[in-house]
């Protein structure tokens, strides 16, 4: 063969390469990601890092935020199906509305996920992935008490307050039932005070994750509860929130320092992470969402592939209708002193990002 024959031979090999590139992944399918809004920044790592390994697996992904509006998310889904997705990813935002839907996506024969968030009332939640939810709460209420300690060894019985995640989230529960199975018996032997008195998610849970009802709400408990003393400690079950609460502590005048109430969170969100740096927040929860985005993207071309999917736990996440089987991974506290590590040198958050 002459160098051009072979050239020309070599080229027509890459044009078909390339056409079957497009073609192949096609034949995978559409896989819709629908994540609950962009407000905060873990849903977008999350969407991103899915995106990234279902299109590296060969699927064609549609990846859609609904702003934390219920019949936005419900539209973006019925859509999804509309455009004949295989599969549906979804972090819901109210858990217990997407039964109707999840029917046609059953009839239609797509294969659903419930991502993080569990999806209640629904018998077509094929799968669940998250992180260990209880222990998220149980790493939020030691870091409490540590901080507690460090900070107000010589001070007791400590003033704490209480905030929960939002009740339409089948997460809060957990969240709060795992921080309260650490704080609870602190509150029997009289170490730790609720002056507000109120406990229970009926009474400490925030709508929605909304940082600006957690601020509300902390500015009402201080000036209801605290005129006449400081408080200590804060269980935050979200940055959002946590920041929240602490610009109402910082309005009220506490600053970094030796009075500065211990207030936790979780997600590391950057802002958040900031605020650590500088003193205010005490700790957060990473929870790794490129994990979660592999484990889950593995999870769904198992399940296409016609193989077993893993699955750690057929226990505890029941949702109403039947026990979901699902894939949890592990969640880390972070402390100040953690940060460098496990946050930066895994490439979570970039360096510059803390400037
Ligand atoms: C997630 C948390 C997040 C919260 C607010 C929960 O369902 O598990 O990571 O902080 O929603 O977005």
């Amino acid at each position: 063969m002459t160098n051009r024959r072979q050239f020309m031979m070599a080229s027509l090999a890459a044009a078909i390469v390339a056409a079957a590139g497009p073609a192949l992944a096609e034949g995978k399918g559409v896989v819709g990601l629908a994540m609950p809004n962009k407000s905060s920044t873990r849903w977008i790592s999350d969407g991103e890092s899915m995106a990234k390994e279902f299109t590296n697996l060969g699927y064609d992904v549609d990846l859609q935020f609904a702003e934390d509006d219920i019949p936005t998310q419900l539209s973006q889904i019925e859509n999804m199906l509309t455009k004949g997705a295989k599969v549906l990813v979804i972090a819901s935002i109210d858990g217990t509305t997407l039964t109707d839907v999840l029917q046609k996506a059953h009839d239609a024969g797509a294969k659903v996920v419930a991502y993080d968030r569990l999806i209640r009332g629904s018998a077509n939640v094929d799968f669940y992935t998250t992180f260990d939810n209880f222990k998220v709460g149980v790493l939020q209420a030691n870091s409490l008490v540590k901080g507690l300690k460090e900070r107000f060894g010589s001070v007791k019985p400590w003033n704490v307050e209480l905030f929960g995640g939002s009740p339409d989230d089948n997460n809060a529960f957990f969240f709060y039932d795992g921080a309260m199975s650490v704080i609870q018996p602190l509150i029997d032997s009289g170490d730790i005070v609720i002056p507000s008195g109120q406990m229970g998610m009926d009474k400490v849970g925030t709508l929605r994750w909304d940082g600006a009802v957690a601020q509300s709400r902390m500015d009402n408990l201080l000036s209801a509860n605290y005129t006449d003393k400081k408080v200590h400690g804060v269980l935050a079950p979200y940055d959002g929130l946590s920041r929240g609460i602490i610009s109402s502590l910082k309005g009220v005048g506490y600053a970094p320092g030796a009075e500065m109430p211990i207030v936790t969170g979780q997600d590391a969100e950057v802002a958040s992470v900031k605020a650590m740096l500088a003193g205010e927040q005490y700790s957060t929860v990473f929870k790794d969402t490129r994990d979660l985005a592999k484990v889950t993207s593995a999870m769904v071309d198992a399940v296409m592939q016609g193989k077993e999917p893993e699955i750690n736990d057929t226990k505890t996440y029941d949702n109403g209708v039947k026990v979901v089987p699902s894939n949890l991974l592990v969640p880390y506290d972070v402390g100040k002193d953690d940060i460098q590590k496990l946050l930066v040198d895994s490439g979570y958050i970039k360096a510059e990002d803390l400037q």
